[in-house]
């Protein structure tokens, strides 16, 4: 479907003009999920249902739910936007609906008018904050249907980047309450989740308030596999209260402050395309090299992560062993340590 009038058309005709949840006359032709969040507008007709014009605000506001108003209009299939996943529950605006009900602050939380819209309910929101997506670079050779590239390479012209080693992990935060997650906040028990939450207990009380700790958690082995790692978990980013990534000098300062080993630097300098992948091919051990990641070595806010962080994965990655590592895990995939950490 492609036109915001093709949209409004069909979804009055599915639901006969008149609003799913009262009855009254169809005013609008809501999008379930914003279509900001989408890279083709969200223009589905499982994304869309009639409402009348109040219903339509609180649908907005979100006191109305996205998954209650999939039901009431009989709507099976959930349509999401990219790297979104079908596990987790999701606000209108692409926050991330807890088991418990409180929500994490998603990619479009801090925008202005999300934050007018959302000012009922902005109460129900944990200090938990959902790690960004990473785009690629447009030379990465694994860029998998759900992923996206970063077109505009200038944001990293004149910039002073690190580049560290993408290490094939998963993704967690650890937040100075002592609560952690995954990049899947719903993800299954798994014994890597008991494996650092069990290190957690190690140093959490030291991150400051309000601050978190983001990193690779490396214990359960992927598709890559490591004989000598650091330490099972890796830092890559620290972030304040304001929700700012940390500079990385300062980051390798709390990393000492906490006791906790940081993802290997592969290069750092002006951004320069050939000299990173130069760089990233020279280091790179054939077996154990996922690809690199690139980030801004000063600070930036959380909104300004896409512009700030890219990634170039090699090609002969396998992401779809990546996507079941869970279901394939046995005990003895655990990768190994120098010193035990
Ligand atoms: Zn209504």
């Amino acid at each position: 479907m492609k036109s915001r009038d093709i949209f409004r058309e069909s979804i009055f005709k599915r639901d006969n003009h008149k609003c799913v949840v009262c009855g009254e006359p169809a005013q609008d032709a809501h999008h379930i999920i914003e279509r900001r969040l989408f890279d083709d507008g969200g223009y589905h007709l499982e994304n869309g249902v009639s409402l009348c014009g109040p219903h339509h605000i609180e649908a907005e506001k979100t006191t109305l739910d996205a998954q209650e108003l999939r039901d009431i209009a009989g709507i099976k299939k959930i349509v999401l936007p990219k790297g979104y996943h079908r596990d987790t529950r999701y606000d209108k605006w692409g926050n991330i609906i807890l088991p418990n009900g409180q929500r994490m602050k998603g990619e479009l939380f801090y925008d202005e008018s999300v934050q007018k819209i959302l000012s009922e309910v902005l109460c129900l929101f944990a200090d938990y904050v959902k790690y960004p997506r990473t785009k690629h670079f447009p030379w990465s050779e694994s860029v998998g249907r759900d992923d996206d590239v970063l077109s505009d390479l200038s944001v990293f012209d004149g910039k002073r980047v690190v580049v560290t080693e993408k290490m094939d992990g998963e993704n967690a935060t650890v937040y100075s309450d002592g609560y952690f997650h995954a990049r899947s906040v719903n993800g299954n028990e798994h014994p890597s989740q008991s494996w650092i939450k069990n290190f957690i207990q190690k140093f959490y009380f030291d991150i400051p308030e309000g601050w978190r700790v983001c990193g690779e958690n490396l214990y359960a082995r992927h598709s890559v596999k490591y004989d000598a790692l650091e330490s099972y978990f890796q830092v890559f980013s620290v972030w304040n209260e304001q929700n700012e990534c940390l500079e990385w000098s300062e980051m390798l300062e709390y990393c000492d402050l906490l006791g906790l080993t940081h993802v290997p630097v592969l290069w750092q300098g002006v951004f320069d395309r050939d000299e990173i992948h130069k760089a990233f091919l020279n280091s790179r051990n054939t077996d154990t090299s996922e690809g690199y990641v690139v980030r801004s070595e000063g600070g930036f806010h959380y909104t300004e992560f896409q512009t700030s962080v890219a990634k170039y994965v090699r090609a002969d990655h396998i992401t779809e062993a990546r996507h079941n590592w869970r279901m394939r895990w046995h005990p003895s995939d655990v990768n190994k340590i120098k010193t035990l950490k």
